[in-house]
């Protein structure tokens, strides 16, 4: 039998997803794969009933449907203060996961660097890899998750091709404050770098964080590849809509990759989904108060584990700190988690280039019910039951 190519043996298949199999398998609380146990506004499920009335059902263009990108361009210009032409300077894709895939091939050649910060949500380094270049990585450290300045501008002067900027940050639940944002851009125009930017936690931001929209910062729209998706916004991951933001000659490239690697996204879903875009104000606020009720709901509950953990500033991801349980191996602890407690979560160490293996990641985009449930389980983490545990 033919060998398969040497790349795909640079990485292994999600952790993420993987757990989330995992879960399945064992009836277990899946707080791993983040997405919501609780339906997408009902605007947009009697839009989707419309939707398979209507003459949708072949291959929408393949940059996006029109009706879909101008109600996009609306809403990212009504928060970003932005001009987004809906021609211009965007392509619909398959979730922020394909958007990312055709930033990084449209901004890297084989051989180049890409800075990814450490931890990082594990698809950059595959997309890095499937692309031809090399990831190289600079750590955000606990508990804030700052970098170090000097050591980003070493990454740089390396010879970097693109930064990837996840913000809001999956796994650490960092916002980047407009401060560091501005010094990442400095950097990026002294190394002439793309900024790949992932956010589509934007709406998921815990007072007093506020998200800063990249490619509004001054001067950052030419060298800016913004990534997003509409899977958080509006609940609805399994839509797979997401789309990529540049500037037109950037965008003209990118839409090659796009249509040759998917053609298009679910052309129905895209007409569905223009009802989320056209949401008031007040829908965005009351995602953000829905969020900031299940973090402290999950936070107060992980507390009485007596376990340590990160207070995300936006985002829905929760690093807690299972060292005390003993066990050397994450993923051994997140099986146990799953058998054991009946609650899944994703091994640190998939989103860590330092080996690591003191974190386990839960999320809580979860209804109360299913939160509730989870903590009465997480409680048996609490001591003294603790020291009964395979110790290793
Ligand atoms: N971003 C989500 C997570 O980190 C999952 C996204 C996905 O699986 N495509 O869990």
């Amino acid at each position: 039998m033919p060998h398969t190519a040497e790349r795909l043996h640079a990485f292994t298949e999600s952790v993420i997803r993987g757990m989330t199999r995992l879960a399945n398998a064992h009836n277990a609380i899946n707080l791993s794969q983040g997405f919501p146990d609780f339906d997408p506004p009902e605007e947009l499920l009697a839009a989707l009933e419309r939707a398979a009335r209507g003459p949708h059902h072949q291959y929408a263009m393949t940059w996006g449907a029109p009706r879909f990108r101008e109600a996009l361009a609306r809403k990212i210009n009504r928060f970003s203060g932005l001009d987004i032409d809906p021609d211009r300077h965007l392509v619909v894709t398959c979730g922020s996961t394909e958007a990312m895939m055709v930033a990084m091939m449209t901004a890297c050649n084989p051989g180049d660097k890409v800075i990814v910060f450490s931890p990082f949500y594990e698809n950059y380094a595959a997309d890095a890899i499937l692309s031809g270049a090399e990831p190289i990585y600079v750590a955000l450290r606990a508990p804030g998750f700052d970098y170090d300045p000097a050591e980003l501008e070493r990454a740089f002067a390396q010879g970097v091709k693109a930064i990837v900027v996840c913000n809001p940050s999956n796994p650490t639940g960092k916002v980047f404050r407009r401060e560091e944002l501005l010094h990442i851009l400095a950097l990026a125009e002294r190394y002439d770098a793309f900024v790949i930017t992932d956010e589509p936690y934007e709406h998921i931001v815990f007072a007093p964080h506020e998200h800063v929209y990249f490619a509004a910062l001054p001067g950052a729209f030419e060298r800016t590849i913004t990534c997003n998706s509409l899977s958080k916004t509006y609940s609805i991951t399994g839509w797979r809509l997401g789309y990529v933001q540049a500037a037109p000659e950037v965008i003209a490239q990118a839409r090659k990759v796009h249509d040759f690697l998917t053609v298009g996204a679910a052309a129905p879903l895209q007409e569905a989904a223009v009802a989320g875009l056209e949401l008031p104000a007040e829908y965005y606020a009351g995602l953000r108060n829905l969020y900031a009720g299940k973090r402290k709901l999950f936070l107060e509950g992980l507390a009485k584990t007596g376990l340590r953990f990160t207070e995300p500033q936006g985002a829905y991801y929760v690093l807690v700190d299972i060292s005390p349980l003993g066990f050397a191996i994450d993923t051994e602890a997140a099986e146990w988690m799953v058998r054991e407690i009946g609650v899944a979560g994703v091994p640190g160490s998939s989103f860590f280039r330092e080996p690591e293996n003191r974190y386990l990641r839960f999320h809580f985009a979860k209804n109360e019910a299913t939160l509730c449930a989870a903590i009465e389980r997480l409680q048996q983490l609490a001591s003294p039951i603790r020291r009964k545990w395979p110790q290793r």
